[in-house]
């Protein structure tokens, strides 16, 4: 008999049509935890990306194999209770870095530019020229917060805009940070107080929750801004808007929120603020890759 398995969040069709032709699929995108629960024991395998939370009490009702996270981030996933039934828990770390250092970027120059609020104004048929003079990349110094698959990309790419790079990262060597031609310092402090752009690049982790604080962000210069793309809860969001509102640092840009979807938030009117709905990795080539990845993984577990 075929395994069976379950989709709860859209992944790309050519690693669903890879998933049917070694098990009985079936799609139910944007399934509640309710749902899930109550027809989750018929499948050896699940699918999701960020969109599902895999949370204990789907895991309990479950005689899974096997969860796949078509994507990096596992924090929507109970990894606890998934390891206490025996599921293993695949994912495709590799598959994004590509979409989201690129991202990182564009969110970078729409800030240092004010390309966002000059297409706003444009909009409004304003020609507002001297509003919005910006500032390069060129020459400024980019603090690389977590310097792993994503951060590593970000650092050869800032190389090329002929930035200079600091990064923190304490669980990599002077040597790793060298070869893409950064330079670890051993405290955060040293980075945000010496940084130009920030951006953050690390886990969620119980460890990383706040990483950017209230006293972080009163290291960083005035002139400075902050770019997360990595997880919402790096950031202390409330600590930002303050720190955005006094002026002890000049703007932000965000892909990732505490709380997703954003909702209501004083950050939405703010002119300094770039924000983006979490897409990261929202590129059609690592949609492709991070699905058929994860399938690949399946596969060698259903067998
Ligand atoms: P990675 O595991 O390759 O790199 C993370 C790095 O952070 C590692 O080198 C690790 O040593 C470092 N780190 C851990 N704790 C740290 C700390 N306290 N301070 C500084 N560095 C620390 O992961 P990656 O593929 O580079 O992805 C980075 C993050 O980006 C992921 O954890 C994920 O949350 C996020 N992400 C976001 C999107 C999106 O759509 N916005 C997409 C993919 C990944």
């Amino acid at each position: 008999m075929k395994p069976k398995i379950l989709i709860t969040d859209k992944i790309n069709e050519t690693a669903i049509k890879e998933a049917e032709k070694f098990a009985d699929v079936t799609l139910d995108f944007g399934a509640s935890e309710d749902e899930i629960t109550n027809e989750i024991s018929d499948y050896d395998a699940l699918i999701v990306r960020s969109g599902t939370k895999v949370t204990g009490k789907i895991i309990a009702a479950s005689d899974l194999k096997v969860i796949g996270r078509a994507g990096v981030g596992l924090d929507n996933i109970d990894l606890e209770s998934a390891k206490e039934k025996g599921i293993a828990v695949v994912n495709a770390p590799e598959s994004l870095t590509i979409a989201v250092t690129e991202l990182t970027f564009g969110l970078m120059i729409s800030l240092m530019r004010n390309i966002v609020i000059g297409d706003k104004s444009l909009r409004e048929k304003k020609w507002d020229r001297h509003k919005f003079m910006g500032s390069e990349l060129y020459a400024k110094t980019l603090g690389i917060v977590g310097f792993g698959r994503i951060g590593r990309e970000v650092s050869d790419r800032a190389n090329a805009f002929g930035m200079k790079v600091l990064t923190f990262d304490p669980y990599v060597t002077v040597e790793d940070a060298r070869e893409s031609n950064a330079v670890l310092v051993p405290e955060i402090s040293e980075l945000l107080k010496n940084s130009d752009i920030v951006s953050v690049h690390a886990p969620l982790t119980p460890k990383t929750k706040h990483l950017i604080n209230n006293e972080k962000l009163k290291l960083m210069k005035n002139s400075a801004v902050l770019i997360n793309i990595a997880r919402g809860g790096l950031v202390d969001t409330k600590a930002l808007i303050d720190a955005l509102k006094a002026g002890e640092i000049a703007g932000a840009a965000l892909d990732v929120f505490e709380t997703e979807p954003l909702g209501e938030s004083p950050l939405l009117e703010m002119d300094n603020v770039v924000l983006t709905p979490h897409i990261g990795a929202s590129s059609a080539e690592a949609q492709v890759i991070a699905g058929t990845i994860v399938v690949e993984k399946i596969r060698g577990i259903l067998g």
